[in-house]
């Protein structure tokens, strides 16, 4: 059986035609993730790029196969951009010019009106480059950052691969060389290409989902005033932590807090002025202790930090540290920042309830209120 390359290329368009309806409608319109956009392109890339092919052996091809090579050296710049912004490092600009630019030069100069095959070996090249930089960008996600990655690196470096063997085969024997015109031609290229299509276009749709279901989890909880855990993320985040015995033997401690007189910073300079009080706490709050420790707004004006692994005395110097940097926070003409009180417990390997924790430091929170405010308490029930 023969396969026709211009039947195969007109099978291969419509495909790809669907994909980018497909997938600019499943996956673009309702996630508008970047990556699900740079797919779409690197799709009409391909679509039109192949199109530009069918005008070979016409007058046309003086034109049409430089562009081609042109449209499909974006499409694997596309893909590559696409992979880039899972990372959510922007696409390199030299790149997105440079390459295209190299391709168009050696086409135009490569007797593009009686060579189909004008500018081959940039062009090979180029594909391979492009397609196995984004194969790179995906290796290099963290492991669980999808059970989709696999499959996407795996089809970008297989594609990728291909493309530098039809280079090498291209350079070695000519583009009339029996190895290019059998192993690697058109027909088999165009087969090629569409598997993958499918195979990307797959693994995408289910990555945009992935990704929506995340941000999703991340929005839904954030306090929106602070940006700190909230309340509900916080308690189930500091349950996996106090029982796990493997974060430093299962002990630390926790900080409740709360602003002092806050009601009157809001009838005093209104309720904005509070707000910023507020974001200006949580930004003390996060200044001041590891990236691994947990802080939430606990409701209002109260906040609550887990600090695994942390001394009595290390979350006492922890809140003062805080203290300190709430009264130093550049505050509205006028405007004095409020100070904090601060309730403390402690767990260890025994423990296992976060209610009981945060009840004994609300005991000693109550404790520093009734002490004068301003202050750091311990609760008594401390091992
Ligand atoms: P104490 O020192 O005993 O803690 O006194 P307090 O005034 O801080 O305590 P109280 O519980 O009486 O008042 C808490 C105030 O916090 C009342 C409420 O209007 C204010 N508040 C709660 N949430 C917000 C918020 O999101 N923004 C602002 N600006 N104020 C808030
Ligand atoms: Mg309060
Ligand atoms: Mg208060």
């Amino acid at each position: 059986m023969v396969l026709d390359t211009a039947t195969l290329r007109i099978a291969f368009g419509l495909m790809a035609l669907v994909l980018v309806f497909l997938f600019y409608f499943s996956a673009y319109r309702t996630t508008r993730s970047p990556y699900s956009g740079w797919w779409c392109l690197a799709l009409i890339f391909f679509l039109s790029g192949s199109a530009c092919f069918l005008l070979d052996r016409t007058p046309h091809q003086v034109w049409a196969n430089p562009l081609g090579n042109v449209l499909l050296v974006h499409g694997g710049i596309a893909v590559w951009a696409g992979a880039r912004s899972l990372r959510t490092v922007p696409p390199i600009k030299w790149a997105f010019s440079g390459i295209p630019l190299v391709t168009l030069i050696a086409s135009v100069v490569d007797n593009p009106a009686t060579n189909t095959w004008s500018g081959g070996p940039v062009f090979l090249a180029a594909m391979g480059l492009t397609v196995g930089l984004a194969s790179r960008e995906l290796w290099r996600l963290e492991p669980g950052y999808s059970r989709v990655r696999i499959p996407m690196a795996v089809a970008a470096g297989g594609l990728s691969a291909f493309y530098f063997l039809r280079w090498a085969a291209f350079m070695v024997e000519g583009q009339n060389g029996p190895t290019f015109t059998t192993v690697f031609g058109s027909a088999v290229t165009t087969l090629v290409t569409m598997v993958l299509l499918v195979v990307v276009s797959f693994s995408m749709a289910a990555l945009s989902s992935e990704q929506q279901t995340r941000a999703l989890r991340v929005v839904a909880s954030r306090d929106d005033l602070t940006g700190l855990l909230n309340r509900k993320a916080f308690l189930d985040l500091a349950a996996e932590q106090v029982a796990d015995r493997t974060i430093t033997r299962g002990s630390g401690t926790l900080i409740l807090a709360d602003l002092d007189h806050f009601k009157s910073v809001n009838d005093t300079y209104g309720h904005a002025a509070g707000d910023v009080a507020l974001q200006s706490f949580a930004d003390a709050c996060t200044a001041t202790v590891r990236t691994t420790d947990l802080v939430a707004r606990y409701g209002g004006e109260e906040f609550v930090l887990l600090l695994p692994g942390t001394t009595a005395e290390r979350a006492e110097t922890v809140a003062e540290e805080i203290s300190r940097r709430l009264a130093a926070a550049p505050a509205a003409e006028g405007m004095e920042m409020p100070t904090a009180s601060y309730g403390i417990s402690a767990y260890d390997a025994g423990t296992t309830d976060v209610d009981e924790l945060i009840a004994a430091a609300d005991g000693a929170l109550y404790n520093a209120k009734s002490l004068g405010r301003n202050r750091v308490a311990r609760s008594d029930r401390m091992g």
